[in-house]
């Protein structure tokens, strides 16, 4: 192979020209317009919650957005997963507050309520209560949601659902982003379908996403001339990147549907690969697989695992670790964090034991069979 096999990367259908072709025709580059509009209500129709969706300029500002309608200030504590990427928690900075960190489940690698239990009532103990939980559908796999909803109703903490990777996932029928109190999207140039770069708020609460609209533009109060009651953000996607929006939205089901199956072929090809142990499913959820992820059983160190990646990069193939955990980034040093066992860590153990492999759409299935013979190969 002399092309690159990459991780994923955009992958355009047939109408996204066509609708920023528009928005050129129209010099309706910016700001918002009829691209935006469109998308936004394409997202609330897919994902089918009561709400509604707004269009904003990435998936982080979306999580920033959303902690600011929850209230969360200066000094507040906010719960998070510590398998996530960092834009997951970044926010919570931005915003003066702490996070404290909860460790992954082996059945979804996604929160653990039990150890989500024990954070809740030490924090009630302690006075500290939350004042929001980020739960992450990792890799496009749905959390433990009936669990953690019930926890989060029992201390009547919102959730807001970081579903950048998830789009087009679901857990028993429902769609992911229709979880959390609020939901957010991305459509960053790596994820499921793109606008090369962006994101959406969506809630079923119409007050936050109209309160998110307003924060993204500026925070501008309803008067005649510029008056500001509070601090804004210039948030907002423009009616370009919307106009790829659309399009992608229009192929969404297909990119589902594909890397699902290049998800299967992994499985099937790897089944008799002793080591490997695809991420799993469990019932009732069908997620999105916007990267296919494993585990080797026979490795229990990163510096292996980099040493792979290494091997697969001189095949010309990208492939990747798993998340770092957050609890051990230096950034988050000394930050409080609660395990799923008592003496070990699920998120470190997968950190150190698992491989991201390309899943791109557009990756043929000639690509597909070099990648699993290398795979092979490199494994054995
Ligand atoms: C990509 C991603 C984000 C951030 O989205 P951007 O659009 O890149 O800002 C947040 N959380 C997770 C889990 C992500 O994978």
């Amino acid at each position: 192979m002399n092309s690159r096999i990459l991780l994923s990367s955009p992958h355009m259908g047939e109408n996204e020209q066509k609708y920023v072709k528009q928005a050129f025709d129209d010099n309706w580059i910016a700001p918002l317009g009829e691209n935006v509009d469109k998308f936004e209500e394409s997202i609330a129709e897919y994902v089918g919650s009561e709400g509604s969706a707004a269009a904003l300029s990435s998936g982080t500002a979306a999580i920033h957005l959303a902690l600011k309608i929850l209230n969360v200030g200066r000094g507040d504590v906010v719960f998070a997963p510590t398998f996530t990427f960092i834009a997951s928690v970044n926010p919570i900075l931005y915003q003066g507050a702490r996070p404290v960190f909860i460790d992954s489940e082996p059945d979804t690698w996604n929160m653990s309520p039990r150890a989500l239990e024990k954070a809740l009532m030490d924090a009630e103990r302690n006075n500290q209560l939350p004042k929001a939980v980020i739960v992450v559908n990792l890799y496009g796999q749905m959390a433990k949601y009936d669990e953690i909803i019930a926890l989060t109703n029992k201390y009547n903490i919102p959730i807001i659902e970081d579903a950048a990777e998830s789009l087009g996932s679901t857990y028993k029928g429902k769609q992911s982003g229709t979880f959390g109190d609020i939901g957010i999207f991305s459509f960053n140039g790596n994820k499921i379908i793109t606008t090369s770069g962006g994101g959406a708020l969506v809630s079923s609460d119409q007050s936050f996403v109209n309160k998110s609209r307003f924060l993204a533009t500026q925070a501008r109060d309803d008067a005649p001339y510029y008056q500001h009651s509070e601090i804004g953000y210039n948030y907002r996607l423009s009616n370009v990147s919307a106009g790829i929006g659309r399009g992608q939205m229009e192929v969404l089901p297909i990119r589902v549907e594909k890397r699902k199956s290049i998800f299967e072929q992994y499985k099937k090809e790897f089944s008799t690969v002793l080591s490997v142990d695809m991420m799993p499913e469990i019932e009732g959820m069908s997620p999105n697989r916007w990267l296919s992820t494993l585990t080797l059983s026979n490795i229990t160190d990163i510096g292996e695992i980099v040493d792979i990646i290494k091997q697969f990069n001189e095949k010309n193939i990208e492939t990747r670790a798993l998340w770092k955990p957050l609890h051990l980034q230096p950034l988050f040093s000394g930050t409080l964090v609660y395990f799923h066992d008592d003496n070990s860590s699920v998120s470190e153990k997968l950190f150190n034991s698992g491989l991201c492999l390309p899943s791109g759409s557009n990756m043929s299935s000639e690509q597909q069979e070099y990648v699993i013979r290398e795979f092979k190969k490199i494994i054995s």
